[in-house]
């Protein structure tokens, strides 16, 4: 009889799902997932849970395979040499392979008074905890949202949409990732809806206050809910565990997903670096580097050799409100091009990517193996960066993915 292969994934959100659902295609793979939660958090649609326009949770059992084990607590710790977890409840559980899909939330502020004062909307418990102070606010009350990438954006748009007065602090460039055009037109809808945008440099927040935020420029904003969104950080698990990680705290791995470390551990989502060049921390990113992981692990497990990380970017694609939105086109490797839909039309396919993302978990754990969007060629332009990183010329001139 065949041996039998436990494999634990730790960390139930798009990579570790999309990996632990690949898993189960084979019969002799055990797959245990590990989450705090007991219900998959939709994270694209936290924004959503602050406005009050959705719950932003999913039931595990609409997205997971019923052949994963869903173990429901947080690992403190891995042992690498002993090839197992200990949990936060005190117990172990022992692996042959390891998927470290951690994710991500949000970065230290680092400005005097944002972590006392602030509130993060990274993860479902944070915007949980923002939800009831914004309840209890009067309608008039000043709402500062801080940083204008797309969750930023999307909370300005969604709480200002629901009728509060919203001012959005850049701190820099409104929508850093978007074409001109496509910044262009996000502007005009928020400016729409009522948004105040404060842009330029000379709007970095320098401290936060229980009712103001303080500007580079020594402006100072009436606020009386604050709302950081700058930056995403990543639990500290792996460096805690003595893994190697970039500076941010990702896992190290090869092109495979592969820990530099240990051949037992790949690594998907944002907590993932691999070559020390991640991806942009996405959904976009992680259902598809969850897919490959799982094929890594997969490949080992048959004595095969794994294929290396083949990703590939459509753009970015930003709610405004529920009644606008933007699909920002980009170039395979992940620059916006100057094309974009918005309007109701790009909120209708807003709200059609995000259906999308369940469905494809959902087909993922019904039918193992069927997800093929990692294997879309475009990784000719991240082989190009490589290789200069390493400082080995292209042999001929590729053309860009
Ligand atoms: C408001 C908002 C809007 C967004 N919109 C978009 C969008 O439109 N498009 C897009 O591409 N991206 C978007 N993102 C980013 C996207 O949500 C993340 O990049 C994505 O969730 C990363 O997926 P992941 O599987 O790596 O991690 P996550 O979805 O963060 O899942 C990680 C899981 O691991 C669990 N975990 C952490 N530590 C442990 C531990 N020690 N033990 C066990 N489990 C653990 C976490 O609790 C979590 O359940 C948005 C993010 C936010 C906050």
């Amino acid at each position: 009889m065949a041996e039998n292969t436990d494999v634990v994934v730790i960390g139930g959100g798009y990579a570790g799902v999309m990996a632990a659902n690949r898993l189960t295609q084979r019969e002799d793979v055990t797959v245990t997932l590990i989450n705090p939660r007991p219900t998959f958090v939709h994270r694209v649609r936290l924004h959503q849970l602050v406005g009050g326009s959705h719950g932003a949770v999913v039931d595990y059992r609409e997205v997971l395979g019923e052949r994963v084990r869903l173990v429901v607590d947080t690992v403190a710790r891995i042992d690498a040499a002993g090839r197992s977890v200990t949990l936060a409840d005190g117990g172990t559980v022992g692996y042959d392979y390891l998927v470290y899909a951690v994710g991500s939330g949000s970065a230290d502020p680092g400005v005097p008074g944002a972590a006392e004062f602030a509130y993060p909307i990274a993860t479902f418990e944070e915007a949980g905890r923002l939800r009831p102070v914004l309840d209890a606010a009067p309608a008039t009350a000043a709402v500062t949202v801080v940083g204008a990438g797309p969750t930023g954006i999307e909370t300005a748009a969604e709480l200002a949409e629901a009728g509060r007065a919203v001012t959005l602090v850049c701190g820099g460039v409104l929508g850093p990732y978007l074409h001109p055009r496509g910044r262009r037109s996000v502007a005009g809808r928020l400016a729409k809806l009522g948004v105040t945008v404060l842009d330029g440099p000379e709007t970095k927040v320098t401290a936060v206050t229980r009712d103001a935020v303080r500007l580079a420029d020594g402006r100072e904003l009436p606020s009386q809910v604050t709302i950081w969104t700058a930056g995403f950080g990543v639990p500290d698990l792996a460096v805690r565990s003595g893994l190697s990680t970039d500076a941010l705290g990702r896992l190290l791995t090869d092109e495979t997903l592969t820990s530099t470390d240990d051949a037992r551990i790949v690594a998907a989502g944002d907590s993932a670096a691999p070559s020390g060049l991640p991806l942009r921390m996405s959904c976009q990113a992680a259902i598809p580097l969850g897919a490959r992981a799982a094929d890594t692990v997969l490949s080992r497990i048959a004595g095969e050799q794994p294929a290396t990380l083949n990703q590939t970017f459509a753009g970015q694609c930003v709610s405004l409100g529920r009644r606008a939105g933007i699909f920002q086109f980009a170039h395979r490797y992940d620059v916006a091009v100057w094309f974009h839909i918005d309007g109701r039309l790009g909120a209708r396919i807003k709200e059609f990517v995000c259906k999308g993302i369940t469905t494809h978990l959902a087909d993922e754990a019904g039918k193992p193996g069927s997800y093929r969007l990692h294997l879309v060629s475009g990784g000719a332009k991240r082989r190009q960066l490589l290789q200069a990183e390493r400082g080995e010329v292209p042999a001929t001139a590729e053309r860009a993915a």
